[in-house]
């Protein structure tokens, strides 16, 4: 098998920390399958080499391809730059271009980073919830929007769902429960939203499907306060465009550091693979940036796309072997007894602990 990665680093610490999560793909594909990784601009970078953010050349590669591996982009040099030529941009069109409706973001305490996150030790204690989010959908995409000019002024956007936009997202929550603890919460407002009456009634109805999984339905405001509560009582977590993005933001920042976690988009013409995080334009070119979302982000592609979930389970314990041995990057440092690293380090700390994990396999 050849696995033909589309790679966009991207802007500021976009292409240092894709640089690592490149290298652990091709270590843990050495000798065990072919990957081929082409690196394509986006971005402010494109804009500078051809003018666009996206240009098309770069769509149709990563259209060609079997995963897109994204760094980041933006900076605040190109804020004056119209809405339309922004790098930001990209992310939409490359986003809507692959068509993926699925955006996984895994939450995960690392017990080494209890020191990291607001939560006391104890309450983060076990947490691991896979949020599903919808993000074809909903408030972001939903037509008529816009300002009027009154008097008075006024603006509207519009949240619509279709049946289908809903089963299909469910579909894949259930799916994913079914691998892990068998537990989904499904997140709405059905209590005030027509939207989420319609999401609670087919993701009922889905469940069906899936007799091993137990569904509950949470509102978005208790689950919001659940979260920082009692985050180890969820396992997967799926929700609409708007109600996604506000909640993994707030799990996120219980995990310790943005640079910690990994994103998937699943579901269109070709999957897409991100860390969570910008571009970072305050550390960009210090080598000092966090590379273990990427390459934590590389672990998601190759149990999502390739199906390898042995290797996708070896990067993600090399990672947290790292972590338990001590070593931080500067966003992750807090005590005086960790070993502060940069960027380069970091990724060879992670491919050191592949390699003696696999040599003390064949040692048996
Ligand atoms: P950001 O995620 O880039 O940075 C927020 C803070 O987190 C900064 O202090 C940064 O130093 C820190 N940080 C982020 N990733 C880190 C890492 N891997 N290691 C260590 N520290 C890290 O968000 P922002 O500052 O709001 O945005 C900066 C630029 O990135 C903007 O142009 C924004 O539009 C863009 N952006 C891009 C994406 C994307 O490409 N997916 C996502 C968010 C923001």
């Amino acid at each position: 098998m050849t696995l033909r990665i589309a790679v966009l680093p991207g802007d500021g610490i976009g292409p240092e920390v894709t640089r690592q999560a490149v290298r652990v793909l091709q270590a843990t594909a050495a000798g065990a399958f072919q990957v081929r990784c082409e690196e394509f601009p986006i971005g402010g970078n494109a804009i500078q080499q051809f003018g666009q953010p996206l240009p098309p050349e770069t769509l149709s590669k990563c259209l060609e391809s079997d995963a897109v591996l994204l760094g980041a982009v933006g900076g605040p040099e190109y804020d004056p730059l119209p809405r339309a030529m922004k790098p930001e941009t990209a992310l939409l069109a490359l986003r809507k271009g692959l068509g993926g409706y699925a955006n996984l973001r895994p939450a995960i305490a690392y017990p080494a980073l209890a020191a990291c996150s607001p939560l006391r030790p104890e309450v983060l204690q076990g947490a691991d919830v896979l949020f599903v989010r919808e993000l074809l959908g909903g408030l972001y995409f939903g037509e008529p929007r816009g300002f009027r000019d009154g008097p008075p002024p006024d603006a509207r956007n519009t949240m619509i769902y279709s049946e289908p936009e809903v089963e299909r997202v469910a579909r894949v929550a259930f799916a994913l429960a079914q691998t892990r603890r068998r537990k989904l919460t499904s997140v709405d407002k059905a209590n005030v939203l027509e939207c989420s009456q319609l999401w609670r009634r087919v993701v009922t109805a889905v469940a069906r499907d899936y007799p091993g999984v137990t569904l509950e339905h949470q509102l978005v405001d208790s689950c919001a306060m659940r979260l920082v509560t009692a985050p180890a009582s969820f396992d997967v977590v799926v929700t609409e465009n708007l109600f996604g993005d506000i909640l993994t933001d707030e799990a996120a920042a219980l995990t310790g550091s943005l640079g910690m976690l990994p994103s998937a988009t699943l579901g269109g013409a070709v999957d897409l693979y991100e860390p969570i995080h910008g571009s970072a334009p305050d550390i960009a070119g210090k080598g000092i940036a966090n590379p273990l979302g990427a390459i934590a982000t590389v672990a998601m592609l190759l149990r999502h796309t390739a199906k390898r979930e042995a290797e996708a389970r070896a990067i993600e314990a090399a990672i947290s072997q790292v972590l338990q041995a001590g070593y931080r990057t500067a966003d992750l440092k807090r005590g005086d007894a960790e070993r502060l690293v940069g960027t380069e380090q970091m990724g060879d700390l992670v491919l050191q602990a592949m390699a003696n994990s696999r040599a003390q396999s064949a040692r048996g």
